[in-house]
């Protein structure tokens, strides 16, 4: 098998015909198989995809016993996948199928993961656009994984790639982050986002919030750390506060409030004194993250 085509589905049920219509007729001549996961649909996306699916036994269709999310969609369908080259695409037609003939091309020339990568996205709130622009540089700052701006999950991969992806066993999967994190060559092809044929968007801010931190959390554990340099500013700045407040003492005994000095002195320092010990504690637990995350210490290329 050739191409592998993993597509998520969370009811979709006024689309998908057309989409398993398009991605047919697109990939006529290339031996693929589509891998639809319907990731616990509520409406009749399941009756009308095992109807699509009857006459074309290359095909499959996991059915998931509830909503899992997008991400586990994913991952159910690259455990499932066998092609050589595997691709991934939302079940909305967002993604134009038309751009799977460059990704190929791409691979054939040799690189591992082709992503796809936004010049504009139409049909889309301010609110998602500035969101995600700023979700892209929060990520950026606080990881050191390089995950290309303006991508999603739309992308080729090579089987090596999908074969590293299926024995990491951690459970929060941000698949965006991890494909960086695995490594191999990559490039980019351009592409303008289409609106949604139909249907309304299955990412409510809920779910885009839970991806974001999940984004963020699997990748750095800065924010565990982040009281430790607060701890470490109060503790100073307590030591300041209390040469200040000695001296005042000792030079205005008349204004200064008897038990003021020592109270605020204590309080300031107590707090930077906690807050260094939570750092303390983040630094261990994240050491411990990253054990349980059991992620191979290198990936190797070719030996
Ligand atoms: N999806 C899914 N599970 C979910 C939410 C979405 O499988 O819990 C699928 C959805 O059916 C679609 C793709 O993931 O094929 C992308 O979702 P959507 O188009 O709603 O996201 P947006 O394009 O608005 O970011
Ligand atoms: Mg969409």
């Amino acid at each position: 098998m050739l191409l592998s085509v993993i597509v998520p589905i969370y009811n979709e049920e006024e689309i998908i015909a057309s989409t398993f219509s398009t991605l047919e007729k697109e990939l006529a001549d290339i031996e693929h198989e589509l891998i639809f996961v319907n990731d616990g649909s509520t409406d009749n996306t399941r009756s009308i995809l095992e109807a699509l699916l009857e006459h074309t036994p290359q095909n499959k269709l996991i059915n998931f016993s509830r909503n899992f999310g997008h991400q586990a969609a994913f991952s159910a369908g690259m455990q499932h996948a066998i092609g050589k080259a595997i691709v991934i695409i939302d079940g909305d037609l967002q993604d134009p199928p038309s751009l799977i003939h460059e990704m190929l091309q791409k691979w054939k020339e040799g690189y591992q993961v082709v992503y796809a990568q936004r010049k504009k996205r139409r049909g889309e709130s301010l609110f998602k656009k500035t969101s995600a622009f700023l979700f892209y540089r929060i990520i950026h700052f606080l990881t050191n994984i390089e995950i290309p701006p303006d991508t999603g999950d739309f992308r080729l991969m090579d089987r090596v790639v999908v074969d590293q992806l299926n024995k990491l066993p951690e459970r929060s999967r941000f698949l965006r982050g991890l494909v960086c994190w695995i490594g191999f060559k990559k490039t980019g092809v351009l592409y303008e986002r289409a609106e949604r044929k139909a249907g309304v968007s299955k990412y409510p801010f809920r779910k885009m919030f839970r991806l974001a931190i999940d984004g963020i959390t699997s990748f750095s554990t800065t924010p565990l750390k982040i009281s430790f340099l607060i701890g470490l500013f109060t503790t100073m700045v307590s030591f300041v506060v209390l040469v200040w407040s000695i001296y005042e003492k000792f030079t205005h005994p008349e204004t200064t409030v008897p038990g003021w000095a020592s109270l605020m002195t204590t309080i300031i320092f107590f707090g930077g004194v906690q807050l260094i010990s939570i750092g303390i504690l983040g630094e261990y637990i994240g050491r411990i993250y990253d054990e349980v995350k059991q992620r191979p210490l290198y990936i190797e290329d070719k030996t």
